[in-house]
């Protein structure tokens, strides 16, 4: 929702590298553009062309040239190996229970693979209870550069499904995929709580993980006709307890692995509304990002409010490829 920590700012170009998209940057994107299917690409650039036809309905103004068309390198790139996450095949032989020395509290132990030694914490944005607790959450809070409301409702379908069920859905199918890989996985909440966590818990949450990557699910509530994913990366801001310096540059390379294996998996295009059509955006009030120290991003994973958005986020199969995009950018960050 435009009102929410996740919500697009109101003018959001100025905020993007508009000349360094990431499917253009440097060679360690190799692997993630080589990954994307040619069908994908291809289906960027047609929706691209064709924006503004008005067979989708109203549409912002085309995009600029240098992002509606594949760079030489693009062109170029051709498909290659599937990254790990999806690739492997080690099997999680610890997870078989021992009969004779297990206790039955004891957790199985983590699985082998790239990600073994790794702390990744997922963080579903917003939480159905919210909505019978809009006075907690409404709450004003600490983000170091500005009070905030300490979280927010989220959106809904038209039909009603609310982002609260698909954010824990995803992150929980995110979680699977990311353990299936030997990472030791963290969820800020499963609505196991009335409401909440705060935006600065959330935060906490994955500083005190100490994690090497932190991932905060949502999908916008803009209206219809604008489509597509988008990824949130952290400004550079200091004030009070926020400091990114630190984390920008690693979170930039987290939202561009995340965001090519994330067309890749569920087949969407950039946000056609924001991002200049490369799937990132780069935000300074988010309360999430600016309190964190931990490399982390938000994704929007599309737009409630669009029918054709809508069907894809209120698809389980569809929620499952979404997860696995995920994943695999976070295999591919952490050099799995
Ligand atoms: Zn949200």
């Amino acid at each position: 929702m435009r009102n929410d920590d996740s919500s697009p700012p109101p003018e959001s170009g100025s905020s993007v590298s508009p000349d360094r998209p990431w499917f253009t940057r440097r060679s360690t994107l190799v692997v993630g553009v080589a990954a994307l299917a040619p069908a994908a690409l291809a289906g960027w650039v047609l929706t691209q062309a064709f924006a503004g036809s008005g067979s989708d309905g109203p549409r912002p103004a085309p995009l600029p040239a240098s992002h509606s068309a594949l760079s030489p390198g693009q062109r170029d790139a051709k498909p290659g190996s599937t990254p790990s996450a999806s690739a492997s095949t080690s099997p999680s032989a610890s997870t078989s229970p021992s009969a004779s020395t297990s206790t039955p509290a004891a957790a199985p132990a983590p699985a082998k693979g790239p990600l073994s030694g790794r702390t990744v914490v997922v963080d579903p944005g917003h939480n159905t209870g919210n909505f019978q607790h809009t006075d907690e959450i409404d709450q004003q809070v600490d983000i170091g550069t500005a009070r905030k409301e300490c979280d927010t409702t989220g959106t809904t379908t038209n039909a009603g499904y609310k982002e609260a069920d698909f954010t824990l859905d995803v992150s929980r199918r995110l979680r699977t995929a990311l353990e299936a890989q030997g990472a030791k996985v963290v969820l800020t909440h499963q609505a196991d709580r009335p409401w909440g966590p705060c935006i600065t818990e959330r935060a906490r949450i994955g500083n005190e993980a100490k994690a090497d990557a932190v991932v905060s699910v949502h999908a916008d509530g803009v209206s219809a006709g604008n489509r597509g994913f988008h990824v949130i990366l952290p400004a550079k801001v200091k004030g009070g307890s926020a400091d990114t310096a630190k984390i920008v540059g690693p979170s930039r390379e987290l939202g561009e692995r995340i965001a090519g294996n994330f067309a890749r998996t569920t087949g969407s295009a950039p946000a056609n509304y924001l991002g200049s059509g490369t799937g990132l955006v780069v935000r300074d009030d988010l309360g999430g990002l600016n309190l964190s120290t931990q490399p982390k991003v938000f994704i929007e994973c599309g737009n409630m409010r669009d029918a054709k958005d809508a069907a894809q986020l209120t698809s389980p199969e569809w929620r499952q490829k979404a997860a696995q995009g995920i994943a695999d950018g976070i295999v591919g960050f952490l050099g799995g």
